[in-house]
């Protein structure tokens, strides 16, 4: 699976951009949220899950959270927490495993969620085999991958300031292969042996594309350039409306019921020192302001919504 986000990937750069506070994501920062972003498009779309799929980073760096949030219709939205500088040059683990705290979780969040429901969450540290600080988020997903799917997988991920693009090989099972030992007659475990050659080879192919190649080419040119020895056959590509692009979740009810959960207290001394609320959505950059007036209706509608037994 391939995939090449472009305007989704430039709409979530503007958006930051255009944040007066924080300014643009320094290089480092924005090719682990862009590798983050092609990943997280990859992952929903192989497993197709019926709602959000998140994927975040928390960091003990200067890079405190990277998120990136995928819906079943491919639609995304992604932002990074950056506290202190990150320098031009600084690779994954130190912005995001100095102190060796940072990890990784991929969460399932069900469309259809019952009350009391907890999403399903996988988390996975920073780390190889052998102990070693990872430095590349392809090698901590092709971890959890394998931990939480049991299947070998292999991802090339790469992102600039136009491109954030991925490319996902994935080894399925084969019929009869879970089988109980000896149940696998010798047709069967040759075909086993077969498809695992089969795999390895594809999987050097796969890990030979540079960077570049992968920024730079469009999917039939890579797909010729890396397996043009392999019989290929190729799906009709997601794009424009039912391909990746940006949206974001956030509206003013959302704000407002967050600030409620702030309480009255709170809120009238944020009041009396800024004379009006301001929430920033992180993802979109919207702005939602409630004057005093606004900020005061949040509160009178308690007496109709206080149910017994709700909390605040
Ligand atoms: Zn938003």
């Amino acid at each position: 699976m391939l995939v090449r986000l472009t305007d989704a990937w430039q709409d979530i750069l503007a958006r930051r951009a255009a944040n007066s506070e924080t300014g643009a994501y320094p290089a480092p920062v924005r090719q682990l949220l862009g590798e983050m972003a092609a990943a997280g498009v990859l992952m929903q779309g192989n497993i197709k899950f019926n709602g959000a799929l998140v994927l975040q980073i928390f960091g003990d760096g200067p890079v405190k959270l990277g998120v990136v949030e995928v819906q079943p219709d491919l639609s995304l939205r992604a932002t990074c927490t950056q506290v202190g500088k990150v320098a031009d040059d600084a690779t994954l683990s130190q912005m995001v495993n100095v102190n060796n705290e940072g990890r990784c979780a991929i969460t399932l969040d069900p469309q259809d969620r019952l009350p009391g429901q907890q999403p399903y969450q996988g988390v996975v540290p920073l780390f190889g085999d052998r102990g070693e600080k990872l430095e590349n988020i392809s090698e901590v997903l092709e971890h959890y991958m394998l931990q939480s799917e049991q299947l070998d997988t292999v991802l090339v991920l790469a992102a600039d300031d136009k491109v954030a693009a991925g490319l996902l090989i994935q080894r399925l099972p084969i019929e009869g292969e879970s089988n109980l030992a000896g149940q696998v007659d010798s047709l069967m475990r040759e075909s086993v042996l077969g498809q695992s050659e089969d795999f390895s080879r594809i999987s050097i192919l796969t890990k030979s594309i540079k960077r570049e190649e992968l920024l730079g080419l469009d999917a039939e040119t890579i797909l010729h350039r890396l397996y043009w020895e392999e019989p290929l056959a190729r799906f009709e590509p997601f794009i424009g409306e039912t391909g990746p692009r940006f949206a974001c979740r956030c509206n003013r009810e959302r704000v407002r019921n967050m600030i409620r959960s702030l309480g009255t207290e709170e809120v009238e001394g944020i009041i009396a020192e800024q004379g009006q609320v301001e929430v920033g959505c992180d993802f979109c950059g919207a702005q939602y302001r409630f004057d005093p007036v606004d900020a005061a209706g949040l509160f009178t509608g308690l007496p109709t919504d206080l149910h017994p037994g709700s909390v605040h």
